[in-house]
């Protein structure tokens, strides 16, 4: 079993919004889309997907940003990070994997959006992806980064 240390505390950039984690991740990010692009200023975003009943705000009110459409992201009303990602129709939370106290163990298993990456932009996921996974997919990378992780904690 991995010991996954739980739980995980995390903060955005003013720390005025605290977050805890107490259910291990699903799955791991790198997302290159241009809107990801944009929102953090940076070549992709990172992110873990947590249990929705793992992830609590034990500090401060998050405020809608992004798109404000169906999938909701969640931004510090302060200082303006981009926090987490409460995607439409799955019953995880998409936390920024850089908000968490300790990012230094995360690597992303997948990347997405490879088709409107930057030239340069390499991320060391095994799994890449032009667009999004299906959706029929999405259960079998479950399973298989639980196994990667299990094999790279051994
Ligand atoms: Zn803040
Ligand atoms: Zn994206």
């Amino acid at each position: 079993m991995t010991d996954w240390k739980l739980p995980w505390e995390a903060g955005c950039r003013c720390d005025r919004l605290r977050m805890s984690i107490s259910a291990a991740p699903l799955l791991t990010m790198a997302c290159h889309c241009t809107g990801c692009q944009r929102m953090t200023g940076s070549a992709f975003s990172l992110s873990m997907a947590i249990p929705s009943k793992g992830f609590s705000i034990t500090r401060g009110e998050p405020v809608i940003g992004g798109l404000h459409g169906a999938t909701r992201h969640f931004f510090c009303p302060h200082c303006m990070s981009w926090m987490f990602t409460r995607p439409e129709g799955f019953d995880f939370v998409n936390l920024r994997a850089t908000m968490l106290d300790d990012a230094s163990s995360f690597v992303p298993f997948i990347e997405t959006y490879t088709s409107e990456k930057l030239p340069w932009a390499t991320t060391p996921a095994p799994h890449s992806f032009e667009k999004f996974p299906a959706l029929d997919e999405y259960k079998g990378l479950m399973e298989k980064y639980a196994e990667w992780v299990e094999n790279s904690t051994a």
